[in-house]
């Protein structure tokens, strides 16, 4: 099972977080081929949602996409409601098996990498993007980066792929020291400040093996002895979709009302596939006519309010 665990050190204002993806990793690459560095790019996407989405305090989704010219095209990986992982890579040669190491910035090219917390309708919230500076190596850098100039929160972030076990999974680690309280005293701060940099550099000095191949609590022991340190309970985690025939019709309006009509009578049948998961949404003419009813019916709609808007000024 995927799982991610928090843990947190007694009586220090330092957090972490351990998450292992291995099933949902497996599903959302069942579709597609990827050569191994952008197969374990995407892991690490969806590791590092997953750990975003464990602090938040609503529901809805995480989001880390890019878009660019390099030989990744365009990337999104997404944790809904802190347990649903998808993702996909677009490559610019999906078909080159034999593409090398390179670091981030050059498989975006002129790109940018955007991490996106966009709360439920329900919420009231309103959605917030930062963008991740891609001026560092690796993902692990340039989220821990994202986190010290953006949240102000100093942030040590490991992940490790591995496939000696068949199936390719990819662990994550995250280590983030927390704000002082307001309460605490200078000498609390000054052995916070201390600890932290002694935990951070233990926690760098972990090997891509010690992360594969431990579970959780014996890696904890392993880096952190000399530390108290408490394992929260596990969160599963699990591959979801959240494509749905509601958002499929809301594709198929946004062609327009002549260009609906134009494909429905060219053909018998709309197909639509779902790329994150390979789900095929049909439309014979019956259903595609609902969709067209809809749209107008909105249209209709949009109409009517802009109408009530402009009313008074009519009465001039
Ligand atoms: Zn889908």
């Amino acid at each position: 099972m995927d799982v991610l665990h928090r843990f947190s050190f007694i009586d220090l204002p330092i957090r972490g977080q351990w998450v292992r993806l291995e099933k949902s990793l497996a599903t959302a690459t069942q579709f597609r081929v990827y050569p191994k560095p952008i197969h374990e790019m995407l892991g690490q996407m969806l590791a590092a949602v997953a750990m975003v989405a464990d602090n938040l305090k609503f529901s809805g989704a995480v989001t880390l996409q890019s878009r660019g010219d390099g030989d990744l095209l365009r990337s999104l990986a997404e944790c809904k409601d802190q347990s649903f992982l998808r993702g996909i890579m677009h490559l610019q040669n999906s078909h080159d098996n034999a593409v090398a190491e390179q670091p981030l910035a050059q498989w975006l090219g002129n790109g940018q990498l955007a991490l996106s917390l966009i709360p439920d309708k329900e919420s009231g919230m309103q959605p917030y993007q930062g963008f991740v500076s891609l001026e560092y190596d690796t993902l692990a850098q340039c989220l821990e980066h994202y986190f010290v100039t953006s949240e102000q929160l100093e942030t040590c972030i490991n992940f490790a792929s591995d496939s000696s076990m068949g199936s390719p999974l990819v662990t994550g680690l995250l280590l983030q020291r927390l704000p002082n309280s307001p309460q605490a005293t200078e000498i609390e701060i000054d052995a916070a400040r201390e600890a932290w940099h002694t935990l951070s550099t233990l926690a760098a000095t972990v090997t891509d093996e010690e992360l594969s191949q431990l579970d959780a609590q014996t890696l904890l022991y392993r880096l952190f002895h000399e530390h108290p340190c408490r394992l929260h309970e596990p969160r599963a985690l699990s591959y979801r979709c959240s494509c749905s025939r509601a958002k499929t019709n809301t594709t198929l309006m946004m062609l327009g009302d002549d260009d609906l009509r134009a494909l429905i009578e060219e053909r018998s049948e709309i197909t639509v596939d779902c790329e994150f998961c390979g789900n095929r949404y049909t439309y014979d003419r019956a259903l595609a006519t609902e969709v067209l009813n809809e749209l107008a019916a909105q249209a209709t709609a949009v109409e009517k309010s802009s109408d009530s808007l402009n009313s008074p000024k009519t009465l001039h």
